[in-house]
């Protein structure tokens, strides 16, 4: 294999239900939650799961109560119809579209909003990635593209360059952003030939997404300087989740080591209310308790903004006093960038 693919192996390299079982004592019964949804966890991320139910823990190995009655929706937005005028593109706001690249990972996250499909489909990003330029073409006041999935990263260097070229050739001056976790869980796959790939193509800004300063290791700090190093603006979009970082000791050393290898911490996520994830949800209300602790404590440029996604299409809002405009018993009522009031709750 040539050097520049050698990170293939990571992927390909996974771990087992029967040596997960062996090494922590844990149930059999847990992997059978995989047959909803898919579990897949390399030898890399799993080396960094210390204990059972640990803050890695609780991201990758399967939970029962996965399959638990459950509160949410499997596609809250409306991605897979309403806004997906052509297969695998979502346009949701006016100037941004995102791009599903790829429906692997290289850890499938307990808590990933498009749990519905990751892992579940055939790749079909390159049957139709010519019906998604002329789409683009066609509409000039997109000018923000994401790469996204699944991991878009997951996907070869050459079919990278396949892409970043194909949409740089059409649009010149636009945004191009690559959203992937391989930094936290596969820092591997941030090789030179990669960096080169993305830089001939600039600006294309990363947004990784870490949870735990756990997921902050030596290999991520190679990863995060090398990018540097291409002149690659790299951003973090964390999620808040119960038992891994609600509170403000995970969240204060999460941020500000992301700050030293060069990761600006850029979202918060509060969970979305997907199906199949209730049992990671936190208080919203302790989200906000803790951003405020942070704003005084750590530095400004470690803080990033604490956001939920409006249902009904009413977009992000971050959580600030002068967004939340009421409350009730189970509810805060948020108002989104159009002045309109939405329930959100708690
Ligand atoms: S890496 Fe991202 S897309 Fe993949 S399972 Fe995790 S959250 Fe979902």
């Amino acid at each position: 294999m040539h050097q520049k693919d050698q990170w293939k192996n990571y992927v390909s390299d996974l771990v087992t239900p029967e040596e997960i079982c062996d090494k922590f004592q844990a149930d059999k019964e847990i992997f059978k939650v995989h047959r909803v949804y898919p579990f897949r966890i390399n030898r890399y991320f799993f080396s960094l799961i210390k204990e059972k139910n640990d803050p890695l823990w609780l991201q990758a190995i399967p939970d029962e109560k996965e399959l638990c009655k459950s509160n949410g929706s499997e596609d809250p937005f409306l991605e897979d119809n309403i806004l997906s005028p052509v297969p695998n593109l979502i346009h949701r706001y006016k100037n941004r579209v995102i791009l599903l690249v790829s429906d692997k990972c290289a850890v499938y996250c307990r808590h990933c909003m498009r749990k519905r499909r990751v892992g579940l489909h055939e790749e079909t990003f390159f049957d139709n990635f010519s019906d998604i330029l002329n789409y683009l073409e066609s509409h000039d006041e997109i000018d923000d593209i994401i790469l996204s999935g699944g991991d878009p990263l997951l996907v070869s260097d050459e079919k990278i360059e396949f892409i970043l070229a194909g949409l740089r050739k059409i649009k010149k001056d636009s945004i191009l952003r690559i959203h992937t976790r391989t930094f936290s869980t596969l820092p591997q796959r941030i090789t030179e030939n990669l960096c080169k790939i993305i830089k001939k193509y600039e600006p294309v800004y990363i947004n990784t997404h870490f949870n735990h300063s756990m997921e902050i290791t030596g290999e991520t700090k190679k990863a995060s300087f090398k990018a540097c190093d291409y002149g690659i603006p790299l951003g973090c979009q964390s999620v808040f989740l119960k038992g891994v970082n609600d509170n403000f000791k995970a969240l204060s050393d999460l941020f500000t080591n992301l700050l030293k290898i060069k990761i600006k911490p850029y979202y918060l996520h509060h969970p979305d209310p997907i199906k199949g994830t209730d049992h990671l949800r936190p208080d919203i209300e302790k989200g906000i308790k803790i951003m405020k602790m942070l704003r005084g404590q750590i530095s400004g440029l470690a803080v990033p903004y604490y956001m939920i996604d409006l249902p009904d299409g009413g977009g992000k809002v971050p959580l600030l006093p002068e967004y939340i405009r009421g409350k009730g018993a189970d509810y805060i009522e948020v108002e989104n960038f159009k002045g309109k009031l939405y329930r959100y709750p708690l």
